[in-house]
Parts: structure tokens; C-alpha cells; sequence
């Protein structure tokens, strides 16, 4: 076991000396930080970082990004701190190990709105797009050997997996990531979904890909004569996962897939993709309504490709789809091959290739990622280069359970209680963060764990209006006060003198009624005021004391309930 192929491969892209030093001193760190660790499968455990970074190198060439991947696991497992690489690395590869730690903290841990909340956290708490893909590369490793893991612990990560690392692959526009991981998980998922899949699959299967195998030759046949430049034609299957979620739509019948495996065509420019689908419409008929234009109308996440589905040979429907070679690559490796695209052009020299994105135009993606926020201000810059700074004025954190919150830039405890429930917020008394004592106007970051104490009869402080960060929390907190200021009122020996003002359609009897049921109440009035003669609004006013505000929402809710009576206000005097 070593480094060489990671160092065979930048050699070959033209790295530098000093390119394959820092690679190599980046390996013997690791290996000598995780001395004596194993896999559960019983290997050393240097394997894992280093299959993550040699997966990586098909996916981007950059070489922090390539030595971090091989030290991602050292500050979170061996005695060796940030601060050590740091030291040894630099500034970037101890932001990118730091990052890739911190989202080790995330975990699901169930519902579906959790899961889209936690997508988002994930992004916002990576900081840089390179520590998601270094996360997922290592997420993908560690399915692959998730075998040697115990039974629930395989059920979690798979699910996991399933609902927030594929989905942000997809988003990413990282195709292969993707289907690779719901392919992993899927069967630790839905065992029983999966075993019948399975068994449908095999006949199926076999028979489409000789069919396909059949027709194959005519294709390749047809572009030669019509003298369209095509780089390959190959046969493709779909993955299984996404395969058995196609077939819940289609009543589970497999005759009703058409794409179980596709032809596909790539092809050098984007005007053969148009003439090749000349070839095979002029060969078979295209069923109508399946022919998808995604070069015109690309994907959000920004997948582009022709689709059509025909009639082929035998009366059979197949899947043709079309694109460019460099779609091609965009669809299996997304984001990461725009950063291989976007080096600068005439750089020979490979240190100077530094990553950086195509133009924003191009990034679909970003667009996509960016509707998640649009209830936010959005700020005026676009992200500059890798950064993942459109959730700036935004912080996720955790309750202890795992149940994410989203709130703004230096939002406190308070504002978390708030956030969680009215009742916490109002009977808060002090905070944890990541198992801390924190005062409650301490400013939350993104991916603290915070936990709120509570006490009984607790009541919110005023002071808490100074430093809260929320609309809600702060109108929580008033609401509160106010409620409590007019209790207080009535704390005196006799309670509090109310003037209750009733707007009225007068009648015969109307102040009688009123009286009556005020002296039901077992309340003594003051005074009475009847101005109901020759006024456009007449207006009964009633001076009385009061015990509690109970007793007065009661009284109120009495004299609405009678004839006549339109409005009741009252005021404290
Ligand atoms: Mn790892």
C-alpha cells in the first residue's frame, strides 16, 4: 500500500515536484497519525483516507483538495489537533480537514422536513464546495465497506446516505456520486422492495441487454453513412434505485420502462447531438411526448442530453439519449467538472491551474441551490469561487435530538428557545452549546448542538429585548410582558378600577341587562354612563374594580354575548 497511484496520476496531469511532495508528506502524516488504527474490516486504517483521495482524482486535480481528502480523518480520530496541520499544512488544508470534522457532527435522525433543513445546514456548514466533495467521496468509501459494520448501524448510515449525501450529489449535478450511493443503500434500505426488484430484474435484464447488443451495430451503421462524427456508442443501465422509484410511478411494470438500458450517444459538438437525432428518428419512429430537449431546456440541476424514445426493431420501445462529450462529463462528475473546465486556458504550468469556476451562466446548479434561500435577502455578489456563502445571513443549529433550526447571523439561545416553542422560550433560564454553559445572549454558530433549561413559573426578562435577534422571539417576549404588566395591575387589596366602554345598538332594556349581568358577576359598580340618545355611535360606560384579568375576560366575554351589545374595550384608569 502507498500513495503512488495518486502521485503516478498528478504526474501525469503535469504536477509539480512540489505538487507530489506535499501528496506524499500528506500520506505519511496520516499513516503515521492512524498507526495501529484498523477498518473494521481488520485493515490498516490508512486504506480508507487514501481510496477516498485516489476516488477524488477523478474528480478534480486539486491538490489541497487531494491532500486533504488523505488527512480528513486525522484531527476527529488520533492524537494529532487542526492546530497540528496547520502547523504542518497550511492555512487551506486545515480549513478543508476542519470543515470535512465539523460535518461529521451532522446527523439524520428522521423526518422529511429534518432532511431538507439538514441539506441545507450541511452546505451552509461546509463553507467551501471542495469539503462537501471530500465528504461525499468519503461517504461513498464508507458504504462501500458498510458490510463490516453492525445491523443498525448499517440502517442508519444507508438511510442517511439515501436521504441527504445522494440528494446533494444530485444537486451538485454529480451524477455518478449519486447513483452509486442509492445503489448502495438501497438494499440496506428496503431489503424486501430490493430482493423483488431483484428477481423481476433477471430475466428482464438479460434480455434487454441482448436486444440492445442486436441493435447496436445498426446505429453505429447508420452515423457512418450519414457521416456524423461520434466519439462512442454505448449501452447504459439504469441504476437500481432510481430505477425502482421510475417503477412506482408506472404501476410497477417493467414493459412500461423504456430507459432499463439506453443507447447512448456522445458525440464531439452540439450540432451533431441534433443530427444524430435525425439518424435514429429517421431509422425508427419516436413515440410522441418522449422526446426531451434538455440541451434547450437543461435540468435545475444542470444536466443536459437529448432523450427520445422509439419504435425500434422487433416493435420494441427503447431509449436513445444524445449528447456532447463534455456534457457527458458535466452529468457524471457536475460541479467538479466545471472547476476542471474553468482552468485558465494556455496555463502550462499545473500549479498555476488553481480551481476556480466557469462563468456563472453555466452554473445551473448554484441557481437551484440559491431557490433554497429565496425567502432570504439575497446578497448582491454572487459566491465568489468555491465559497458557499449564500447562507451568510443564515446559521443552522441542533437541538440535542437533531432537529435543525434555522436562524439569522448572531441569533442567541433565546432566540433558538423561541424558535423551538413559545413555552421554552418563556420559561427559559439558561443554555448549553455542545454541552457548555452559555449565557443566554451568547451568539450561536452554525452546527452548535443548543440546549435550553427551563424552570416552572419562569418568566421571560425584559433585558432579553436587547439583544434578541428574531421578530419572533422579540414579539414573543413583549406579548409576554404586556400580559404580565396589566396582571400586576390588579395585584392591589381592592384590584384594579377597569372603565369598560360597550358600543351598542340601543334597545329597550339594554342597560338593564348590562347591569344585571355585571352584578352576576359579583362586581360593584362605580359609575355608569349611558350616552345612547340621538348619537350615531351610542356608548355605555362602566367604572368598576376589578380582582383579576380573569374575571375581567370573563366579564367581557358576558356582556358580548348580550343583545345590542356590538364592541366591548376597557381601559385602566
Ligand atoms: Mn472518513
Amino acid at each position: 500500500m502507498n500513495v503512488n497511484y495518486l502521485t503516478d496520476k498528478i504526474k501525469k496531469w503535469g504536477g509539480t515536484d512540489e505538487n507530489i511532495k506535499l501528496i506524499e508528506r500528506a500520506y505519511e502524516f496520516a499513516k503515521k497519525a492512524h498507526a495501529g488504527q484498523k477498518r473494521l474490516s481488520g485493515e490498516p486504517y490508512i486504506i480508507h483516507p487514501l481510496a477516498v483521495a485516489e476516488n477524488l482524482a477523478d474528480f478534480t486535480g486539486d491538490i489541497p483538495t487531494l491532500a486533504s481528502a488523505l488527512l480528513h480523518d486525522v484531527s476527529e480520530d488520533t492524537q494529532y489537533s487542526i492546530n497540528d496541520i496547520k502547523k504542518e499544512f497550511g492555512d487551506e488544508i486545515a480549513f478543508l480537514v476542519e470543515g470535512v470534522t465539523k460535518l461529521d457532527k451532522i446527523k439524520y435522525k428522521g423526518t422529511e422536513r429534518a432532511a431538507e433543513n439538514l441539506r441545507k445546514m450541511f452546505l451552509a456548514v461546509a463553507e467551501d464546495i471542495r469539503v462537501v466533495l471530500i465528504k461525499l467521496i468519503d461517504r461513498l468509501h464508507n458504504m462501500k465497506t458498510i458490510q463490516h459494520m453492525n445491523p443498525e448501524k448499517q440502517k442508519r448510515i444507508a438511510l442517511e446516505t439515501l436521504e441527504i449525501y445522494a440528494p446533494l450529489s444530485y444537486r451538485l449535478g454529480i451524477g455518478e456520486i449519486k447513483g452509486q450511493l442509492e445503489d448502495l443503500s438501497f438494499p440496506i434500505v428496503s431489503p424486501n422492495e430490493y430482493d423483488w426488484l431483484a428477481k423481476r430484474l433477471k430475466d428482464h435484464f438479460e434480455e434487454r441487454k441482448k436486444y440492445v447488443e442486436r441493435l447496436l451495430p445498426a446505429v453505429n451503421r447508420e452515423l457512418k453513412l450519414e457521416k456524423i462524427n461520434y466519439v462512442d456508442v454505448h449501452a447504459r443501465a439504469k441504476h437500481s434505485y432510481s430505477l425502482y422509484k421510475k417503477l412506482l410511478k408506472f404501476d410497477m411494470d417493467l414493459n412500461k420502462i423504456f430507459d432499463l438500458i439506453a443507447v447512448r450517444i456522445i458525440v464531439p459538438e452540439i450540432e451533431s447531438c441534433y443530427a444524430a437525432l435525425g439518424v435514429i428518428h429517421k431509422l425508427w419512429r419516436p413515440m410522441p411526448g418522449l422526446i426531451k430537449d434538455y440541451i434547450a431546456l437543461p435540468k435545475p440541476n444542470g444536466y443536459k442530453s437529448i432523450h427520445t424514445t422509439v419504435f425500434g426493431p422487433e416493435g420494441k420501445m427503447i431509449e436513445f439519449q444524445i449528447r456532447t462529450s463534455q456534457m457527458h462529463e458535466e452529468a457524471e462528475k457536475g460541479i467538479a467538472a466545471h472547476w476542471a473546465y474553468s482552468e485558465q486556458k494556455g496555463t502550462k504550468n499545473y500549479a498555476e491551474k488553481r480551481p476556480a469556476f466557469a462563468r456563472k451562466n453555466d452554473l445551473q446548479w448554484v441557481n437551484q441551490l440559491r431557490e433554497w434561500q429565496k425567502d432570504f435577502d439575497k446578497p448582491d455578489e454572487f459566491l465568489d469561487a468555491l465559497k458557499i456563502d449564500f447562507f451568510k445571513n443564515r446559521i443552522f443549529v441542533l437541538t440535542p435530538k437533531g432537529d435543525v433550526f434555522d436562524l439569522p447571523e448572531g441569533a442567541t439561545p433565546i432566540d433558538f428557545a423561541y424558535a423551538v416553542h413559545t413555552d421554552i422560550g418563556n420559561t427559559a433560564t439558561g443554555a448549553k452549546v455542545n454541552n457548555k454553559m452559555v449565557s443566554l445572549n451568547h451568539e450561536l454558530h452554525n452546527g452548535d448542538i443548543v440546549e435550553i433549561l427551563t424552570q416552572k413559573n419562569k418568566k421571560p426578562n425584559a433585558d432579553w429585548l436587547d439583544f434578541v435577534k428574531t421578530a419572533g422571539a422579540r414579539k414573543k417576549i413583549s406579548s409576554f410582558l404586556n400580559r404580565s404588566r396589566e396582571e400586576m395591575r390588579f395585584s392591589g387589596p381592592s384590584g384594579q378600577t377597569v372603565e369598560l366602554k360597550l358600543s351598542v345598538r340601543d334597545r329597550i332594556g339594554l342597560l338593564k341587562d348590562v347591569t344585571t349581568v355585571i352584578a352576576r358577576q359579583k362586581i360593584n359598580m362605580k359609575s355608569v354612563l349611558s350616552e345612547t340618545k340621538n348619537r350615531l355611535y351610542p356608548v355605555i360606560a362602566i367604572q368598576a374594580p376589578i380582582k383579576n384579568k380573569k374575571d375581567l375576560e370573563k366579564l367581557m366575554v358576558k356582556l358580548k354575548e348580550i343583545k345590542g351589545v356590538e364592541e366591548v374595550s376597557y381601559k385602566f384608569i
